[in-house]
């Protein structure tokens, strides 16, 4: 109280504004320490008064050779580091893209398990157990109706079975119009092919509750059995077969069916060491007499897709 009173006194002849920056100027000074006329940095804290500065007015002297340009950098400073100091705004959250979640209706095909429909969806088990009043223990039936609340866009799910069995990939078309994994499978029964469907996959194109595209794997390639697609030269026994619903002889496959079916063979031959040369239409395997799959598959583009993929992973 006293320090104030004595400083007030030696202001007193001051304007009141003046006053007020001189005693700011005094604290600064003395917050800091420095001799702006010697021009060394803050002094470390413990470090002796300088021999030649009495204490108390020394201290205000000194601090009154502290010139303007110090407190107008101090001031600088200040407004700088409070603006780095100022919170950013929030980052912006990318949101996932409207409507890319959606409850769907979807027919179960053969062999297809609770986990695997779940991995297709991104959709926990216990949400698809839950929305169809299913437990765990529940047994799915081929053609069941299953809500699947909140489902993405189908995901091709491809097994991978360690085995050096399969040395060629054979392509069929189904020759019909429409179709898919669940109605070839029952067709094959009816045939009298105890294990269904003769393909190992099939590739659907927008009909019978499945996407243009989707890739589904029948219960043969689950338990990793013979085919029953390519009598000739052995390859129901070596051969993965891939058939393609539609009928080439008259329509075109479509895009996205076309990628799927390089999507699927790359995954296939690169896991199993095919060469492209084993990748074989099924009317092109020795001994064969058909057209499988259609004069209108575009079997040249599809090789030369597949070599494609061949450069470009080299
Ligand atoms: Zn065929």
């Amino acid at each position: 109280m006293r320090e104030l009173k004595r400083k007030f006194l030696s202001h007193r002849n001051l304007n009141p504004l003046k006053f007020r920056f001189r005693l700011w100027r005094d604290q600064i000074g003395e917050k800091f320490r420095c001799d702006p006329a010697v021009g060394g940095p803050p002094r470390p804290v413990g470090t002796p008064p300088d021999s030649g500065v009495p204490s108390g007015k020394g201290d205000s002297a000194r601090a009154k050779r502290v010139p303007i340009w110090f407190f107008i950098l101090l001031a600088g400073i200040s407004i700088f580091s409070s603006c780095a100091r100022a919170p950013l705004p929030p980052p912006e959250i990318s949101k996932p893209p409207m409507g890319t979640r959606s409850d769907i209706t979807h027919t179960v095909g053969p062999g297809e398990t609770c986990w695997r429909i779940s991995q297709m969806y991104n959709v926990p088990i216990a949400a698809i157990l839950r929305a169809n009043d299913l437990t765990s223990s529940s047994v799915l039936k081929m053609g069941q109706k299953l809500l699947i609340p909140q489902a993405t866009r189908p995901k091709p799910i491809v097994n991978l079975y360690p085995s050096s069995k399969w040395r060629y990939i054979i392509v069929h078309h189904s020759a019909t119009g429409s179709g898919n994994a669940l109605s070839v499978h029952n067709a094959h029964i009816h045939k009298g092919w105890d294990r269904g469907a003769g393909y190992h996959f099939v590739i659907d194109r927008g009909a019978s509750n499945k996407r243009d595209g989707q890739i589904e794997m029948t219960p043969r390639w689950i338990k990793q059995q013979d085919g029953a697609h390519c009598k000739a030269s052995g390859m129901n026994e070596k051969g993965i077969g891939v058939c393609l619903i539609g009928n080439f002889d008259k329509q075109h496959v479509t895009h996205r069916q076309f990628e799927s079916l390089l999507e699927l063979v790359n995954k296939l031959r690169r896991y199993y060491h095919i060469p492209i040369k084993n990748i074989i239409a099924h009317g092109h395997v020795e001994g064969a007499a058909t057209q499988c799959p259609g004069k209108k598959f575009p079997w040249a583009k599809f090789q030369e897709e597949l070599l494609g993929a061949e450069i470009t992973k080299h």
